[in-house]
């Protein structure tokens, strides 16, 4: 139970826009108190904020670059402080760039990296230290690592550490009750799927799965809503695909 309120505190990771924005959102709609963290998306942050504090949420913007653990360090201090202790954790923040991996430049290698697995490796160390027993964590893979689509080497490789990290996390976990799961989604209509692809490529992605269109933000918000909620209490350590049949 949280000392400085009756609601469940939720660490919702790059939810300044896209999928994570739609998980704040539900989730605050769910009675969880969030921090909505961004890097840099500081103005569509507060509006978020601004919106759920007018429909009588409890919510706060906390800026930290998940692939900073000093950041992440302040991330979870602000929010013990303004909201109280942490319950659920969701590891949205993730970048996406398609490049053969012969062309991949360094830099490119490592802010992949660093955001989507250090990213990730550092909310999760932080969290081991800070959650509340009982709680849920909700890491982010990608339905990408079943496709092997070509250009998602370096991106698949992150979402595979991801995954490894899932299923060891939730391990290492025993005896706090906290789950530790993934949801992989496939294509969302969101800025990192649409940015520099051909409407025709975006038309054939949305083709492909049985289910015949693209994912929207709340169909994954949903996902996750479940696997932060009481009845998915006996899920735990899985990895679960939510991409209209696809793969
Ligand atoms: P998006 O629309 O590009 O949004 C990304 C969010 O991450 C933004 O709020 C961004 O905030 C934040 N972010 C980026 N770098 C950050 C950092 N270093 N520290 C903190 N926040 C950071 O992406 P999305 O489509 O919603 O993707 C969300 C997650 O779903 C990612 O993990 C992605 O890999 C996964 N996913 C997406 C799809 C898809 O088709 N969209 C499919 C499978 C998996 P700022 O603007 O402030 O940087």
């Amino acid at each position: 139970m949280n000392t400085l309120n009756n609601a469940q505190v939720a660490v919702v990771t790059g939810a300044s826009r896209g999928i994570g924005a739609a998980v704040a959102q539900r989730l605050a709609k769910d009675g969880f108190a969030v921090a909505i963290n961004y890097a840099s998306s500081a103005g569509e942050a507060d509006a978020l904020v601004a919106g759920l504090t007018a429909a009588g949420a409890q919510a706060i913007a906390v800026k930290a670059d998940v692939s900073n653990a000093d950041d992440v360090r302040r991330m979870f201090e602000i929010t013990e402080q303004q909201l109280g202790k942490v319950d659920v954790l969701v590891n949205n923040a993730g970048v996406l760039k398609t490049v053969p991996l012969a062309d991949t430049s360094d830099a490119l290698y490592s802010q992949t990296f660093d955001i989507n697995v250090r990213g990730t490796f550092n909310t999760l160390r932080e969290a081991a230290a800070r959650m509340n027993d009982g709680g849920r964590i909700v890491n982010f893979s990608s339905t990408t690592l079943a496709l092997n689509m070509p250009g998602y080497a370096i991106y698949n490789a992150t979402k595979a550490a991801v995954e490894a990290f899932t299923h060891v996390f939730a391990k290492e976990l025993r005896g706090r009750n906290i789950t530790v799961n993934a949801v992989a989604p496939g294509p969302i209509a969101t800025s990192l799927f649409l940015d520099g692809k051909t409407d025709e490529q975006i038309q054939n992605f949305a083709k492909m799965p049985p289910l015949q269109r693209l994912g929207q933000p709340e169909d994954i918000a949903s996902v996750v809503a479940f696997l932060a909620g009481a009845d998915s209490g006996w899920v735990n350590g899985q990895i679960l695909r939510a991409n209209g049949g696809l793969a």
